[in-house]
């Protein structure tokens, strides 16, 4: 896309004139009112367990500088080759939709002085993100994360608190079959002399592999362990592995790390292979996934980027957080009955008598409480009928001769005197003061 070209917004004529259906975008989908109830206990558990660790809400930018994700999640990955949604705006600068949530918010830590406060600086954020991947079961081009960042620290108790955090979310949020696998990636420096020697043992074996691996053996060679096909995993499993060698302040933070959260309980394997798809990480990385989601089974993952902040113009600072995919720990877990709405009083009325049905509903919800109302014309008999699929505690019926309170609970008619004021007054002398 251009910032020069203007999409074209003439309404796109069918065959026989007819104007054709607009669908939401492939990989997007709607958040509609089920789901949206489910997001909503995401977000308020996340808050229920971060917050009280000392994490604090935090949300970026939509788009940011093409740049920040250049060099802050790395040229040679996929999200960055392949997968971000990048276009020039009308000034002429290149911009992306987030991929991610790690690089804006080391960029706002930046931006905002957040060096100066008390270290770490703890952060979650929950968030759309974008990335141009092929839509599949669980794997969207618009998706959503809840995600913490944990600044300012390399202490390994940071990075077991948080991994013991997200633990605590999948587990209260009631994912199923969730299984954590921790490794260590090392510092930049052990990793490079690593990476040498797995390229070596990728050349020597480069007939064995996939043409995609072969390719990519300069770029990015610990991405072949990620690989499925038979031959590349024949190859790897002879392959040196970087956890063996780690050494001094890498191995020792390590074990630390593992020590605490088996202190806390947290159950984990290592897994000497594990890679994360993006580039910042040094040190702890982990993923969290569920046998119940099949072909995407990461429910989230994470690790320490102490280099990242750096990278994007920062003073060097250590750091670690995670993302959780809601879509799919939504997935993950058992369909909770689905929890309706409370509705205090339903107002019906006769002809003529709307404003007064109007002015009870403004008072009611004025004391809290939840009042709705006829609002599509049915007769009588049909607004009883809906107002009893809303479940009301109350209705009241205004007719031209009086007004009547229905309890739906005893049966019982209340005949109500004194207009709106009388109605919301019977309805708070029933089920008290509002608290809506
Ligand atoms: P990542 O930032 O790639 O480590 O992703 C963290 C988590 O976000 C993954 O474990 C998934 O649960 C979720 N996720 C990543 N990409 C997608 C996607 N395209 N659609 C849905 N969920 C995703």
């Amino acid at each position: 896309m251009s910032g020069s070209r203007r999409p074209d917004i003439r309404p796109e004529g069918g065959p026989a004139g007819q104007i054709q259906k607009i669908q939401a975008p492939r990989g997007t989908q709607d958040v509609l009112p089920e789901a949206a109830a489910a997001f909503a206990v995401v977000e308020a558990t996340a808050r229920r367990i971060l917050e009280p660790a000392g994490f604090q809400r935090i949300e970026t930018p939509t788009f940011e500088a093409t740049d920040l994700f250049a060099r802050g999640v790395g040229e040679a990955t996929d999200i960055v080759q392949k997968e971000m949604y990048t276009f020039d705006d009308a000034g002429g600068r290149s911009i992306t939709l987030r991929p991610e949530g790690t690089a804006p918010v080391c960029r706002a830590y930046v931006e905002h002085g957040m060096q100066k406060l008390p270290q770490p600086v703890k952060l979650w954020y929950l968030s759309s993100f974008y990335r141009y991947e092929k839509p599949q079961a669980g794997r969207f081009r618009q998706f959503w994360q809840v995600g913490v960042e944990a600044i300012g620290s390399a202490d390994p108790a940071v990075d077991a608190e948080a991994i013991a955090l997200q633990d605590a979310l999948l587990r209260e949020l009631g994912a199923r079959e969730v299984r954590l696998r921790i490794g260590s990636l090392g510092t930049p420096q052990t990793r490079a002399e690593y990476r040498e020697r797995l390229q070596a043992h990728l050349r020597d074996n480069v007939d064995r592999l996939s043409a995609e691996v072969a390719a990519r053996i300069e770029l990015n060679p610990l991405r072949a362990f990620d690989a499925d096909d038979a031959g590349t995993r024949e190859v790897m499993a002879t392959a040196p592995l970087l956890l063996d060698s780690l050494a001094g302040e890498d191995r020792e933070h390590f074990d630390e790390v593992c020590a605490l959260l088996d202190a806390a309980d947290v159950a984990y394997a290592i897994d000497p292979t594990l890679v994360r798809g993006l580039d910042y990480y040094a040190r702890t990385v982990f993923e969290f996934s569920s046998d119940v989601l099949g072909a995407q089974s990461a429910l989230g993952g994470g690790g320490r980027y102490d280099g990242l902040v750096e990278l994007i113009g920062g003073p060097p600072t250590p750091g670690v957080g995670w993302a959780s995919g809601i879509e799919r720990m939504l997935l993950a877990r058992d369909t909770p009955a689905a929890v309706a709405t409370e509705v205090d009083l339903f107002v019906v009325f006769d002809d003529g008598l709307r404003q007064d049905a109007f002015t009870i509903v403004a008072r009611a919800r004025q004391a809290g409480r939840a009042a709705q109302m006829e609002l599509a014309g049915r007769s009588i008999k049909g607004q009883l009928k809906h107002a009893s699929r809303t479940g009301a505690r109350f209705v009241a019926v205004l007719r031209q001769d009086g007004t009547v309170l229905q309890d739906t609970e005893t049966n019982d008619e209340i005949p109500v005197e004194g207009g709106a004021d009388g109605v919301v007054a019977a309805v708070l002398r029933h089920m008290g003061p509002g608290s809506l």
